[in-house]
């Protein structure tokens, strides 16, 4: 596998990303998507953005393809924690990795509660985040 990050986040993860293997984003802020995306289609991704939780779920709804999601939770119109109540009553089977920044304690048992596989604190590193998408591929 080629050498893609910074050694110092370099994932410890060796398989190799299967192809068309699609990642949904939702993340209301474009700084933070721009960095995601770059990070994830490095790593072999296809990826789908949502701006807000509602459309992430109306994704989910439209696309029977979606591999796994990464959820912002702080999002307008529709928050990650109900789109993700939502989309687990439509496909529960995919995977949903939470994330935000000001994590309060507790906030971890909240998402997972809500259905959330997995959540990673902002800012994200790129090897950790690339770990945990392939610890939930089968
Ligand atoms: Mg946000």
């Amino acid at each position: 596998m080629e050498e893609i990050f910074e050694s110092d986040s370099a994932p410890k993860e060796t398989r190799k990303v299967q192809p068309g293997y699609k990642i949904l984003v939702a993340e209301d802020e474009e700084s933070n998507f721009r960095y995601i995306e770059k990070l994830l289609k490095k790593a072999g991704f296809d990826l789908l953005r949502a701006n807000n939780g509602l459309e992430a779920v109306e994704y989910v709804e439209l696309d029977g393809k979606i591999n796994l999601i990464l959820m912002d939770i702080k999002m307008p119109v529709m928050n990650g924690v109900e789109a993700t109540r939502e989309i687990k009553k439509i496909s529960p089977d995919i995977p949903i990795i939470a994330t935000t920044a000001f994590a309060i304690p507790g906030d971890r048992e909240v998402f997972l509660k809500a259905g959330c596989d997995d959540y990673i604190p902002k800012p994200i590193r790129a090897g950790e985040l690339i770990d945990m998408i392939m610890s939930h591929i089968a």
